[in-house]
């Protein structure tokens, strides 16, 4: 009668605390911690994930939150939350690659059961939580030494009725920018080579969201705070927005806040350097750049100006490194699009 996911059923009214598997290994599996608010009525699941990169720690705090404050006997359905999605990482303080395969998690969905440690922790994901949730939401934030302003995502799949759905449920964070990824978003974007940097849309066809979105599930990707942190602000609006979400599904009482305002911005677009050396920004995170602009300057370890980087386009400066140093192929920044189709060339 209970709710039955990796080592837990848990009863109706009740809040459990488990694992699953996430990996099998030759000393023991490696186990993802999972915590399993079920209402007292019966109603849709809601999916939470957090940590999927290791050291991105509002929405950990987020979810243990959730975990030790949501009354079941007054909640109509389930939350699943998976506060550590990434528990090599996390433990290890690893920056955006589970240690033991050196392998982004969030580009290797829906995972694979033979596949390689991340592989696997994507597959157990997906299959146990993503798969059986009404509605899926991943809680990111930059990492170690990544910047990024306050916003939501979604990945389109070119199901009208999902991808607004989706849209409609991102909006409901008070959160200023909607990133809209995904099909006729990633798939007609610019790609751009110079003498000094590469420029490519990211695919979201990989990441959680974008597979949950492919399977069916409207998807809401947050993207709060970073560099290590845990801001207490952060927090509480992704709380907020979560119980938001809770309304909408009928899974608490009231009515959901549909008030908020966003703008959108369209893709993910990577702008990264041929030469390694120390760079000094000339822009800011949550800026909106002109196309040619100057992003900025590489110099070597003497002090020499190697290169110089210009905006391909214009639009929202999405992330950037704190960090001076940058190997070759690194980041510069990344951009969203200000509008919906690229402006031609
Ligand atoms: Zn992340």
């Amino acid at each position: 009668m209970g709710f039955k996911i990796g080592d837990l059923d848990v009863l109706p009214g009740t809040t459990g605390f488990g694992h699953l598997v996430g990996n099998h290994r030759g000393a023991g599996d490696l186990k993802i911690p999972i915590t399993v608010v079920n209402g007292a009525k019966s109603g849709p699941v809601l999916g939470i994930t957090a940590a999927v990169h290791g050291c991105e720690y509002n929405g950990v705090i987020t979810c243990v939150t959730l975990g030790r404050d949501l009354d079941p006997k007054q909640l109509t359905g389930t939350l699943v939350l998976v506060p550590v999605a990434n528990p090599p990482a996390f433990d290890t303080r690893t920056p955006f690659y589970n240690p033991l395969d050196g392998v982004n998690l969030n580009r290797v969905f829906p995972g694979n059961p033979y596949g390689s440690s991340s592989e696997q922790i994507a597959h157990a994901l997906y299959q146990n939580v993503i798969l059986r949730s009404d509605v899926y939401i991943d809680l990111h934030s930059g990492d170690m030494y990544e910047e990024i302003p306050l916003h939501t995502g979604i990945n389109r799949v070119g199901d009208a009725d999902l991808d607004a759905k989706a849209e409609k449920i991102a909006r409901l964070f008070d959160m200023n920018l909607l990133c809209i990824m995904g099909k006729g978003i990633d798939d007609v974007g610019a790609t751009m080579e110079t003498e000094g940097m590469t420029f490519a849309g990211l695919r979201s066809g990989l990441t959680s969201c974008g597979n949950a979105a492919l399977a069916g599930k409207p998807a809401v990707l947050i993207e709060a705070g970073g560099m290590g942190t845990v801001e207490p602000r952060v927090v509480d609006i992704e709380i907020r927005g979560i119980h938001n979400v809770m309304k909408y599904m009928g899974m608490l009482s009231g009515s959901p806040d549909t008030s908020l305002n966003h703008t959108p911005c369209y893709g993910m677009y990577i702008v990264k350097t041929k030469l390694g050396g120390l760079y000094t920004p000339d822009v800011a995170c949550g800026d909106i750049v002109k196309k040619g602009q100057r992003l900025g300057t590489m110099m070597d370890i003497r002090g020499r100006r190697i290169a110089e980087y210009h905006s391909p386009m214009e639009g929202f400066v999405l992330m950037m490194y704190t960090t001076p140093v940058r190997a070759s192929g690194e980041t510069i920044v990344i951009l969203g699009r200000l509008t919906e189709k690229p402006e031609s060339h």
